[in-house]
Formats: structure tokens, sequence, C-alpha cells
């Protein structure tokens, strides 16, 4: 029964990454599609020099915990695949900082998870953590392609 269930499970977060990924790279009018390098790549452990065999544990666990179930990995795979099929360029640009610094005047502050709204102490910026970030994302991928790169 529970293998039922996981499997159902895995089938339906699969159907709707599926469909997501289509929505983006074959539905929508833009030429181009950007993303962040998913903090992913933060959340997974990297393997230390000497762990100990609970490090070792909690490591694995973790990791298959952000690959499998969460499954943003293969979004990102299916998401290229498609991309390239129907003509769009996409973008990967570096995540780094950009859910702390306010988009407007690039003030930095601190931005624990459990705060979901930034609220810039320095120009009054009121907006939804994960927005700040994606204008951010857009900003870089608009920077690089000025005359600078
Ligand atoms: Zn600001």
């Amino acid at each position: 029964m529970y293998k039922r269930v996981a499997e159902r499970k895995r089938n339906k977060q699969y159907d709707c990454l599926h469909k997501a990924s289509h929505l983006i790279a074959h539905q929508l009018a833009e030429r181009a599609v950007v993303i962040g390098d998913l903090s992913q790549r933060q959340m997974v452990i990297k393997k230390q020099e000497e762990e100990t065999p609970k490090e070792r544990e909690k490591r694995q666990r973790r990791n298959r915990m952000v690959y499998n179930d969460w499954g943003l990995y293969g979004f990102v795979q299916m998401l290229t695949y498609k991309c390239l099929r129907f003509g769009k360029e996409l973008s990967i640009i570096d995540e780094h900082d950009t859910t702390r610094m306010c988009h407007v005047c690039k003030h930095k502050q601190d931005m624990p998870l459990w705060i979901r709204t930034y609220r810039c102490t320095n120009c009054g910026l009121v907006m939804d953590r994960d927005e700040n970030s994606a204008v951010h994302i857009y900003q870089r991928f608009v920077a690089r392609l000025g005359p600078h790169r």
C-alpha cells in the first residue's frame, strides 16, 4: 500500500513539473527563460573529509530529500530540454545575495527563511522575498546582455 501511494505521489509530482516546464518553454511568448542557479546546490550537503557515520547518514538523507522529494533537479533538467526543443534561450543566473539585497537601493540585510516579506530598512521597499529575488535575477540577466560582459 505504501509503495502504491508513494508511486502515485511521484507520478503526480512528475506530472506537475512536466506541465510547469512545458508551460514555461512552450506557451510563454518570451524568447528567453531566466532562472536562478538554484539554492538547491547550497541546500545539498557536501561530503566532508572525515565524517562520522551519523553525519554521513544525515547528509545522505537530506540530499535524497532535496533531489527526490523536492524534484527541483528533475525540473531544471526538463526545462533545459524543453527550452532547447522550443528554441528558447535558457539562462541560469547566480543567485547569490539576491534574497538579502534590496533590488532598488542594493542595501543588504539579513533575511532568515521565516521572513517572507522584504522590508528595506534603507529605502522602505516592501515586497515578497521571492519577488525581490526574482527581480534581481532578471536584473543580472539584463546586465549580462550589456556591453560590459
Ligand atoms: Zn532598498
